[in-house]
């Protein structure tokens, strides 16, 4: 089998991190249907993005993969050497700009973790220079880490789940203390080792992923895990997986989530992340965020009419606070503010940029809430 085949067998049968990077569908390109898919990495370029396990051997038998252990399907496996050597092929043709590397667990975390390390080895010696995600593996070592990160644009580590009861549910070989503490340990070496020796002189970024509606888990735990994972990990990113369920695995016929609930955990997480929300602000009454409204228009409409915000006197939290209001958004209002100007009218809103129509409702200028303004209009 030459690489391609073994590339496209590896993307038919393994969904390889669907939607890492802000993936969209896979692209046909020169060499026909390869695992290469749209990607937005760090610093919000876009990018063709080979996604490719180093082996589709696993002995791990998580409850909704496709090639977990005992399933029986056609296994490949790529030799470091003839991994990096079928990457710089199809980078060199333009088939691809960027690789996200994983793999399968064959001979446990370590030696796994070392294939890995050793194909992202070959690939920076060889010259090249472009975005590499590696995966760290389940069990892999403190020192293995570092060494992936050296070697690495992005590291990440899947959780699966938010907690250990869930993950024990759909992945019973794994702990989640032993997927949780590199994430841990990836932050610790961020601040306290020198980059020096890097490939490009900088510590990558780290994300993790949840398979979401898999194992019954709750969106209240989810977000509540990333807040964690924000604090503890400094992580960049946390995607959200949503389940669907593989045929010959025991949760084959398990319902597929409804990719809505991925959506609106993105939108919470966000908010936490960017706008200074916490999780239990964000689902005051019940562990599942609802599916019709945006997480921050909910906030708003329980929170914001009774008690609207001043936009001539919030801070910069209030204000983030309100719908159709981010974080440049806020910018200029507080810029205006600071040069002496004072926002009077809803027209003075307009010109910063503000969704006055989504915003009306929760403020007030001038004293007054301009929805009572604009309904006179
Ligand atoms: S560790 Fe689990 S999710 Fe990863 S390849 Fe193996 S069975 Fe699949």
């Amino acid at each position: 089998m030459d690489f391609e085949e073994k590339l496209k067998l590896v993307g038919s049968s393994s969904r390889v991190e669907d939607p890492e990077e802000g993936s969209g569908g896979k692209i046909a390109g020169p060499c026909g249907e390869l695992p290469v898919y749209n990607a937005v990495v760090s610093g919000g370029r876009s990018i063709r993005l080979l996604k490719s396990l180093l082996t589709t051997v696993c002995e791990n038998n998580c409850a909704y993969c496709g090639i977990r252990w005992g399933k029986d399907s056609r296994r490949v496996t790529f030799q470091p050497e003839e991994m990096a050597d079928a990457f710089l092929r199809l980078h060199e043709t333009g088939a691809c700009e960027g690789l996200f590397l994983s793999s399968g667990v064959a001979g446990g975390g370590v030696h796994t973790q070392d294939r890995l390390i050793e194909t992202a080895e070959i690939l920076r010696r060889r010259g090249y220079r472009g975005y590499l995600h590696l995966k760290i593996m389940p069990g892999a070592e403190r020192d293995q880490v570092e060494q992936a990160m050296r070697l690495a644009s992005r590291v990440s580590i899947n959780l699966e789940a938010p907690t250990a009861e869930c993950l024990a549910a759909i992945a019973p070989r794994k702990q989640a203390d032993v997927l949780y503490n590199p994430l841990v340990w990836i932050e610790a070496i961020r601040k306290s080792t020198d980059p020096t020796g890097t490939w490009n002189g900088r510590w990558p970024s780290s994300s993790t992923q949840f398979v979401v509606g898999a194992a019954g888990e709750s969106d209240r735990d989810l977000l509540r895990m990333a807040e964690r994972l924000r604090r503890e990990a400094g992580l960049a990113r946390v995607y959200y997986s949503t389940f669907d369920p593989a045929e010959g695995t025991p949760l084959e016929n398990a319902p597929a989530e409804n990719p809505v609930r991925s959506f609106r955990l993105y939108q919470a997480d966000f908010l936490i992340r960017d706008y200074g929300f916490g999780a239990d602000e964000l689902l005051p009454g019940g562990d599942r965020l609802n599916l019709n409204v945006d997480p921050k228009l909910l906030y708003a409409r329980r929170c914001l009419i009774e008690e609207p915000v001043d936009i001539d006197r919030a801070d910069r939290p209030a204000l983030l606070r309100i719908p159709g209001i981010g974080p440049r958004t806020v910018q200029s209002i507080l810029e205006t503010r600071r040069k002496g100007s004072r926002i009077r009218t809803i027209e003075d809103l307009k010109r910063l940029g503000v969704p006055v129509n989504r915003a009306a409702e929760f403020i007030l200028i001038n004293g007054k809430k301009p929805i009572q303004q604009m309904r006179l209009f």
